[in-house]
């Protein structure tokens, strides 16, 4: 139970129709200094700075019937005048951030992240509080309820009433769904697993408990253990078009498309549904792996300003890798579906010449400038952490299980890693995977990580791939819709495709040019990212027609596109490029996978 000094919230939904939630902060003997509190600047999981005080419409504060002068301090920092009572503080949210990361509200449905939502009162961080979730007025309300993993007080299962959280960190880390979703439940090593669905949609819910059911043991099997959680939460909202996950320590949040969802009758596993189980599977795997076993940097977190890590490869990376691996492990796809995955990954990473120029490491490091602000350039100046970060993960597991004889797997890794860091809540130092794994599988690996984690060079993958049975085949992208993974539908033209060297997306009256390559022919041409192809050798092309177009054409042969930039009609003769060699289909060997191939996979050894 709380007590009486503990800070106390109140959130309704007071105007959802204008995406207004009200909160109410209660705060008994503040500071008599002044009390001083702020709203986080970022949200643990998203490395982006994101200044949720800026969907603050208005603030007050009152103590015993008056009210409280309040003087802001800088954009997310504010201060009370002294109070010798109980202090109040009623704002004012706007929520129609409709991602994982903020609050959303409106007469369907209400969802928010604590760190949107809720001020840290400063010098209370480490204390309990309470939190009651009210249930907006009005009959088109009444059939709303909860789901929530905080930890309820007297509030009914999926009901509104009085939560509670340990500390600030905790109050913040439960996000809440408020509306007429439906619900699915299962049970992973004893503790109940719920699917909350909000959304229109026809999916088969009960099938996806199933499936879901079989990642999450197939994640407690790897660690030995759930953490020490009550209950865990999928919080999935089906859009038309959307994707997003974020991680929670005893839940999830989901965006994703209502067509990735599994449909009444189907048995199969579609690719849109693969996709989605390996985004739910993601998100589990990181119960464990960054929610408690965590940068040193991130514990505690500090919301105010970016927090640098080089370890976002090893968090993110690392959880890629497992995600869809357990897909395969535990029986939900086979061997070739998951080597397409893994040949579709290897494919992103080969795809960006910024691969060269910029490690994992320093894309950890500089994510909150680089890959959470993407721009035109992003392909020619950085790497993904995610995608290549899965690639060493993957690099690592094979090496280990090679080295030792098979006597150690990345698995054992992690599960070290979880008893070293994640149940005793120590940070992981920033050299402390390397050392770790070193230690215990006993391998010199610091070539490896000086070259692929601190370094820009590529893997050579064919090499740790082969004893697995698996080999590599690199060939020509089919268009630009071609992810990889499968192997080419026909053979490709003598002397090659011939490209141009950009990425583009449909614009009114022509192609608009989203990305330059580096290198590529456009580049070479004075292209630039924003113009828009309007003509090629005379005649007018759309982004339909556009990759057609250059089939008429060899590379080599120079073709003139009329572009406009801004306002500005230029004409630039382009001398056309082959297409690289940069999409990568995984293989089976004619023998079939070898043992250690299906040791790997999770399949049964002859
Ligand atoms: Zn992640």
């Amino acid at each position: 139970m709380g007590t009486t000094t503990d800070v106390q919230y109140h959130i309704v939904p007071s105007r959802p129709e204008a995406h207004i939630y009200t909160v109410t902060c209660t705060i008994p003997q503040p500071d008599p200094d002044g009390q001083v509190f702020s709203m986080p600047a970022w949200i643990p999981g998203s490395y982006m700075i994101r200044d949720f005080s800026k969907n603050i419409v208005v603030m007050q504060a009152h103590s015993e019937g008056r009210e409280i002068a309040i003087e802001k301090q800088d954009k997310h920092t504010w201060q009370c005048a002294p109070v010798p009572g109980t202090l109040s503080i009623v704002y004012e949210v706007y929520a129609w951030d409709l991602s994982v990361r903020g609050a959303h509200l409106d007469t369907t449905h209400g969802y928010f992240n604590g760190a949107g939502v809720f001020i840290c009162v400063h010098g209370r961080e480490l204390q309990p509080c309470t939190v009651y979730v009210l249930q907006p007025a009005g009959e088109t309300y009444a059939q709303w309820r909860v789901a929530t993993t905080l930890p309820r007080e007297d509030a009914e299962l999926h009901g509104f009433g009085r939560y509670k959280a340990s500390s600030y960190d905790e109050l913040i880390d439960h996000p809440v769904e408020m509306g007429t979703f439906e619900l699915a439940s299962f049970e992973v090593a004893g503790v109940p697993h719920e699917i909350a669905l909000t959304g229109r949609h026809r999916a088969d819910l009960a099938r996806l408990g199933q499936d879901l059911a079989k990642v999450c043991a197939q994640h407690v099997s790897l660690f030995g253990e759930l953490p020490d959680i009550e209950r865990y939460l999928f919080q999935v909202m089906a859009v038309g078009d959307g994707y997003g996950g974020l991680e929670h320590r005893a839940s999830t949040s989901l965006l994703c498309s209502r067509y990735d969802l599994p449909m009444p009758g189907e048995t199969e596993i579609s690719e849109r549904y693969r996709g989605f189980l390996g985004l739910c599977s993601h998100e589990y795997f990181h119960t464990w792996n960054v929610k408690r076993i965590k940068p040193a940097a991130f514990t505690p977190y500090n919301l105010n300003q970016e927090t640098h890590t080089r370890l976002l490869w090893m968090f993110e990376g690392i959880t890629s890798y497992y995600d869809d691996l357990a897909l395969v492990r535990s029986g939900l796809i086979g061997a070739e579906s998951y080597l397409e995955l893994l040949g579709q990954m290897i494919t992103r990473v080969l795809r960006g010449s910024g691969r060269f120029r910029q490690s994992v490491s320093d894309s950890s490091f500089d994510a909150w400038t680089k890959f959470y602000k993407q721009d035109d350039n992003a392909q020619n100046a950085i790497v993904s952490y995610y995608a290549k970060g899965a690639m060493i993960a993957m690099a690592l597991d094979l090496l280990i299980r090679l080295g030792t004889q098979q006597l150690y797997s990345l698995d054992n890794v992690m599960r070290m890693l979880w008893e070293k860091y994640g149940k005793t809540g120590i940070g992981v130092p920033e050299q402390g995977v390397e050392q770790q794994i070193s230690e215990l599988v006993g391998l010199d690996l610091k070539d490896f990580f000086d070259c692929y984690v601190r370094g820009t060079e590529d893997m050579p993958l064919q090499e740790y791939l082969q004893p697995f049975g698996v080999s590599i085949e690199m060939r020509v992208a089919e268009s630009e819709q071609d992810k990889g993974g499968k192997p080419a539908t026909k053979p490709v033209k003598e002397g090659g495709r011939s490209v141009l060297g950009v990425r583009t997306a449909e614009a009114p009256g022509g192609v608009q040019i989203t990305h330059v390559l580096e290198s590529g022919a456009a580049q070479a041409a004075g292209i630039a990212a924003g113009d828009v192809v309007i003509a090629m050798e005379g005649l007018r092309v759309n982004a339909k027609d556009l990759e057609t177009r250059l089939t008429m054409y060899r590379p080599g042969e120079t073709v003139t596109l009329h572009v406009f930039r801004r306002d500005e009609l230029l004409q630039m003769p382009v001398i056309l490029q082959a297409a690289e060699a940069d999409t990568c289909v995984l293989r089976i060997g004619k023998e079939g996978l070898t043992d250690l191939g299906k040791n790997w996979l999770g399949l049964p050894v002859a």
